[in-house]
């Protein structure tokens, strides 16, 4: 049976000690004796107690003496003085010290339980603030590491930033130079070098690529959080994206679908943001997309929100790649073994976007057949409303 504390009893009279055990055994308490100070101190280092019970004058030497030893094992044992009338005061002393309360001899069986049980749940109380305490200590642990998280975050994004912007200007010029001389402006070529020229124009393109992205993630990330946003409406930006997209659709024979809406629909948001979050979702489906497939880009109302839906009917994303798309350079493995190319971070940018802006998105697909990306965002009241009328 548990038993409802471990008590111990120091005490050097014999009466004393087991008048305690014959008062408290039967309530359900586990209860130990020592007749010396030494005996009780050795006990307490070697077991557990929830209270102990402590004669305050003995042979060899005075019970308060033993409050620091033992609270220094567990500083939530209760320690209760077993005094005399004649040394109330030195029991006044000890509660100075740290004991919980003292009951004077001779005393009756009930006073040492109701003593006993106050002593007990003055040890739960103790207990649970510290628990508390502790996890208190925790969480203010937590928000300091996630401030030098974000601090550490914030310090690479504006790396990242700087050095992808000084590498764009000497990449572009670069490239336009290699342009200039596929063109043959700078001599005939034969076809070996146009080859090799066609090749590295086309590692520069993904070079580019590379930096463009990255520094739309760091703009992405450094956008401040009191950044006032603008009603924006969306219509005119996916548009304005499938229209951009319309010639890279047609050289695959991808059919491009959007049925624009025709009252205004307004989110909270960057024009820049919109296009950047639009592109990437838009610019994935065509590209993961073979020739003769179809993309579709619907927008739809739910409760105050407004969806966006971009879907296609293109390879899909294994299962397992899912929980990690919007991961910073993650590609599929279904994508990592093919030929295209990719940097893996738009839909980071995509994500950070979207939570930027309160909403929120959502992929369901399936290899070999398709993909849909639903963003979700809160919609403006006043189009609401429009919406509704
Ligand atoms: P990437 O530059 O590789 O396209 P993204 O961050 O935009 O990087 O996308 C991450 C990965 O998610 C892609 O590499 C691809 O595996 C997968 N993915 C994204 N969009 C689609 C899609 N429409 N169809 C299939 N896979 C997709």
């Amino acid at each position: 049976m548990e038993t409802k504390g471990n008590i111990l009893v120091i005490d050097d009279e014999l009466g004393i000690r087991e008048g305690c055990r014959r008062a408290l055994t039967p309530q359900g308490f586990d209860v130990h004796t020592a007749a010396s100070m030494k005996d009780g101190l050795q006990m307490v280092q070697d077991e557990e107690f929830d209270l102990v019970l402590l004669d305050i004058m003995m042979p060899d030497g005075r019970g308060i003496e033993l409050l620091e030893p033992i609270h220094e094992k567990d500083e939530d044992i209760v320690c209760v003085i077993i005094t005399g009338y004649a040394t109330i005061e030195l029991a006044v002393k000890a509660i100075k010290q740290g004991a919980y309360n003292f009951i004077s001899k001779p005393f009756t069986s009930d006073t040492l339980i109701m003593t006993v049980n106050q002593g007990l749940e003055k040890r739960r109380l103790s207990q649970e603030t510290r628990r508390l305490q502790k996890i208190e200590q925790h969480a203010a642990e937590l928000v300091r590491v996630k401030e030098e998280m974000e601090r550490l975050d914030k310090f690479k994004s504006d790396f990242m930033l700087m050095v992808a912007h000084e590498l764009r200007s000497p990449v572009a010029g670069a490239q336009s130079l290699l342009r200039t001389i596929l063109r043959g402006l700078a001599g005939d070529l034969n076809q070996q070098q146009v080859e090799l020229l066609r090749r590295v124009n086309l590692r520069m393109d993904m070079l580019l690529e590379l930096i463009n992205d990255l520094l739309s993630l760091a703009a992405s990330k450094s956008i401040e959080p009191d950044e006032s946003l603008e009603l924006i409406n969306i219509n005119p930006i996916i548009q304005q994206v499938v229209n951009n997209f319309s010639v890279q659709a047609e050289d695959k024979k991808i059919s491009l679908i959007f049925e624009p809406i025709e009252i205004p629909v307004a989110v909270l948001a960057t024009e820049d943001g919109l296009f950047t979050l639009f592109n990437n979702l838009m610019g994935n489906a065509i590209k993961y997309t073979s020739e003769g497939g179809s993309v579709q880009v619907s927008l739809d109302f739910k409760d105050d929100c407004v969806q966006i839906t971009f879907s296609d009917t293109g390879i899909g994303i294994p299962k397992e790649d899912v929980p990690h798309l919007w991961e910073e350079f993650y590609r599929a493995s279904n994508v990592r073994k093919s030929e295209i190319t990719g940097t893996g971070l738009g839909l980071s940018i995509v994500k950070q976007l979207v939570e930027r802006y309160s909403g929120d998105i959502e992929v369901i697909s399936a290899e070999g057949k398709g993909t849909k990306f639903i963003v979700t965002m809160p919609l403006d009241r006043t189009s609401k409303n429009d919406q509704v009328s």
